[in-house]
């Protein structure tokens, strides 16, 4: 059994390194803050081809293994998780069209989304309906050779860069299962009657905008149906998803690294009583206390990402998306602890860190759902722990 990233991934993993440290590492506080879009950033991330991580090559993607996609994200995220973001529902998207996609949609997309000439996101959410998304109004009714789309998304990460945007829809909405009657629908940015209409304002996550998007009349060609197929969009969302969970747990991984690092450095440095607040016995438990969690998490978003190298592994990344995120938010809140009144203060990197913590348990299933996947996958007998 090995427990070591294999050399291409170490490299990889340098480079990613070397990347965060001099390019976002130095301005992410201040535009945070600010509330700047970090264009130069995706820039950066578009000239080391990351726009293309899950894009098959033959379409000029790097089809990268899922430890080393798990890498890109807990670099990023070590830096700024909002960063994350701008990748994480692109990616997502990218390999849901390149998985259940027409070889014209594949085609059509694939290449431009690997470079980031295109990006894109996912809508599924809406204002009446996240987890439960069996429960979406939004409808695709069938006139000719087109959907007409009616509804509202919510929370639609990279919704004013999405083009297209792959949208979850009812395109039967009696169907029984409700599932059975949900498709994917790939919309074009400036299609009439769609409109992105509000950036939700948010405690963290910023450098990447989160809207709402109205669905008014929009006139979508079928030929823009994942697929080619109706009634296969919540199987084709849950696949990519899974590969969603393996994001999350390795942004938390970062977020949770980030907070190891400001806090050891901090503990050293910080005097109190005439000595550096690391000798103290109260900030050393802290400190082996966030070691320890950190690495776990670490190994658990690895296992996972190696999971799914080879299909469904629900239980698998349901169980790394729930502890990584709760180490990240606990790591977080530990930093702050050790950084007194200053982990308080906005000119500190880690109440940042605690603010992009906590989407981390909510986004891509809340860890209460994925608990309750979990537990499914045991009693099914699919994931065995032992
Ligand atoms: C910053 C941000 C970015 C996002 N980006 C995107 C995006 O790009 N695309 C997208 O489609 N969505 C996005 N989302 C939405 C996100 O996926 C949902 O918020 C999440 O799935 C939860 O759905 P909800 O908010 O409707 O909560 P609800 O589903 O209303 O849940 C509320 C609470 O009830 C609990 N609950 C619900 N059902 C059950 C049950 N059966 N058993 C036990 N507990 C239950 C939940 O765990 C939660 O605690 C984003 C959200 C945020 C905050």
């Amino acid at each position: 059994m090995k427990f070591a990233l294999d050399e291409d991934q170490r490299e990889f993993k340098a480079l990613l390194r070397q990347f965060v440290d001099n390019e976002i590492v130095p301005v992410a506080r201040d535009w945070e803050q600010a509330g700047r879009y970090p264009t130069e950033i995706v820039d950066g991330m578009k000239d080391m081809g990351l726009f293309g991580i899950t894009v098959p090559e033959e379409y000029g993607g790097l089809d990268l293994d899922p430890v080393s996609f798990a890498l890109v994200f807990e670099e990023i995220a070590r830096g700024w998780m909002g960063i994350a973001g701008i990748l994480g529902s692109h990616s997502l998207a990218c390999r849901l069209i390149a998985m259940h996609g027409t070889e014209e949609q594949k085609s059509t997309y694939l290449p431009d989304l690997a470079t980031g000439k295109r990006r894109t996101g996912i809508g599924l959410t809406e204002p009446d309906a996240g987890t439960d998304l069996q429960g979406i109004r939004t409808t695709a009714r069938l006139d000719g050779d087109h959907y007409v789309v009616n509804g509202a998304k919510m929370w639609i990460t990279n919704a004013r860069y999405a083009d297209p945007l792959p949208v979850l829809v009812k395109t039967d909405p009696t169907a029984s299962p409700a599932h059975k009657g949900m498709s994917v629908l790939l919309i074009e940015a400036g299609t009439p009657g769609y409109t992105v209409t509000k950036d939700i304002p948010k405690l963290g996550y910023k450098g990447t905008e989160s809207c709402e998007i109205l669905l008014d009349d929009v006139r979508v060609p079928v030929s823009q149906l994942v697929g080619g197929v109706e009634g296969r969009g919540m199987q084709q969302v849950l696949s990519a998803l899974e590969w969603g969970r393996v994001n999350i747990a390795a942004r938390s991984v970062g977020i949770a690294q980030r907070a190891h690092d400001e806090a050891l450095a901090y503990a050293q440095q910080r005097k109190a009583f005439g000595k550096p607040i690391a000798d103290f016995q109260a900030i050393q438990l802290k400190l082996g206390e966030l070691g320890t969690q950190v690495q776990a998490a670490r190994l658990m978003a690895y296992w996972a990402a190696d999971a799914v190298r080879n299909g469904r592994a629900d239980g698998a990344t349901g169980m790394a998306k729930i502890f990584c995120s709760e180490v990240a938010l606990q790591a977080a809140i530990d930093a702050m602890k050790v950084h007194g009144g200053y982990g308080y203060s906005t000119e500190f990197e880690v109440e940042r860190l605690y603010r992009d913590a906590i989407l981390m348990s909510i986004g891509e299933g809340t860890n209460d759902i994925l608990r309750t996947v979990v537990a499914k996958s045991l009693v099914s007998g699919e994931t065995v722990v032992g």
